[in-house]
């Protein structure tokens, strides 16, 4: 079975083909700048990459371009778009509605189009994808995975902000949280590595956007991520959590909206803002050991507002067996590991520093001799997530 996994955004549209059998992706690619000039679609399979240049007025050319090159006799991975049995969507927001991933009818398909209220730059483009794949493929299954769905099992008491309870009831105000997929995964990974269900993990997706989850027998008990994808930890440009009152401080200062100061709070905020470098970490690395003072400040936050949440979610499931780091700075970057973990050996929390150094690529022990708390990096495999609900939901 092969299922082409979608992840479309308002002017991109990215996509793997997963061969279920052995898991792996056998092509994967992306549109870019679809509806705007000079649109592109750069894809690869076989070992071959190519970069197609075409005008992409709409998702659908999109879609239609993508199922080309999967098909081309040259560089494509199959011998017809028949052999595409099911398409998995990613979709940003399930608010309240969906708990799980779900088939695609048109009844659900509204419910999701409901929902672009709670993420209006992400769901209508989410929504775009999925009308484009069921215009140009209405036989294949289509199936909605969300980045909210892991977190549906928060306890009342986690996901509730004490803002007046009609809020929550009449304008569905509550923590979501985000990156659902990946945690699910990477808890799951480490769950299978440990050969244990009854766990408490803290998982650390630190990547562009970072969140942090705890994870308390395959269950998600809480998150840091909110309402928004903007709460938590600072990250490459998003601030994480401030004090609210801010908002109305900096829009009266700087003479912006109250829309303009949450564009700032979420692209020109976190490691950028801070660091006035870059919002990578690679860069942050560079300027601080090269004696750049503020990126060094930022890289100290970041590592701080982490390891704050790991002893808060310590504290939330009354222990931690297992914390893991994962995604592009949690796979890649040992010096944040290290800052991270560091003066948390009272909670049993103690990594190698050699076996910290390395990159294998894989599921990855860097617990230190005798250390209580396994320490695992994982990478993350969110379309692999996405493939296999779509598999199991169009059976
Ligand atoms: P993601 O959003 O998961 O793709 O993560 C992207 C971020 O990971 C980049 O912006 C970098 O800050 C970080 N990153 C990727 N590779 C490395 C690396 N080798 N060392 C440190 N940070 C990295």
């Amino acid at each position: 079975m092969k299922v082409l996994v979608i992840n479309a955004g308002s002017s991109s549209l990215k996509y793997q083909l997963i061969d279920m059998q052995t898991e792996k992706a056998v092509a994967k690619g992306g549109c870019e700048r679809i509806g705007i000039e000079g649109s592109f679609l750069k894809h690869k399979a076989n070992g071959k990459e190519v970069i197609i240049e075409k005008a992409m007025p709409d998702h659908k050319v999109a879609v239609q371009l993508v199922l080309e090159a999967l098909a081309d006799k040259d560089h494509g991975a199959i011998s017809s778009m028949n052999e595409i049995d099911a398409v998995g969507h990613r979709v940003v927001h399930s608010g309240e509605e969906f708990t799980g991933s779900v088939l695609i009818t048109p009844e659900v398909l509204k419910k999701i189009e409901a929902l672009s209220d709670l993420a209006p730059l992400h769901e209508p483009a989410n929504v775009t994808g999925i009308k484009a794949c069921m215009a140009i493929m209405p036989s294949a299954p289509q199936v909605a995975v969300f980045d909210t769905a892991f977190h549906s099992t928060m306890p009342d008491y986690a996901y509730m902000y004490a803002v007046p309870y009609e809020d929550y009831k009449c304008y569905k105000v509550r923590r979501y949280g985000f990156h659902g997929s990946s945690h699910l995964f990477v808890s799951q990974e480490a769950a299978k590595y440990l050969g244990r269900n009854d766990l408490k993990i803290v998982t650390c997706h630190l990547g562009n956007g970072s969140s942090i989850s705890a994870v308390k027998n395959g269950k998600c008990m809480d998150t840091s991520m909110g309402f928004t994808p903007l709460a938590g930890v600072p990250m490459g440009t998003r601030s994480g959590d401030i004090d609210p009152a801010i908002i109305e401080y900096l829009g009266a200062k700087k003479n912006m909206s109250v829309s303009e100061v949450l564009t700032y709070l979420n692209k020109k905020s976190g490691m950028l803002g801070i660091s006035g470098v870059s919002s990578d970490f690679r860069d942050l690395s560079a300027a601080s050991e090269a004696g750049n003072d503020r990126a060094r400040l930022a890289l100290d936050m970041f590592a701080y507002a982490t390891k704050k949440y790991v002893g808060a979610y310590a504290a939330a499931m009354g222990g931690i067996d297992c914390l893991v780091f994962t995604a592009g700075i949690g796979e890649n970057d040992s010096f944040i590991r290290a800052k991270v973990t560091e003066g948390l050996e009272f909670l049993g929390v103690e990594i190698d520093k050699e076996e910290n150094n390395k990159r294998t690529g894989d599921i990855h022990d860097i617990t230190a001799k005798g250390g209580k708390v396994k320490v695992l990096v994982i990478p993350t495999n969110e379309e692999l997530v996405i493939a296999r609900d779509t598999a199991r939901l169009s059976e």
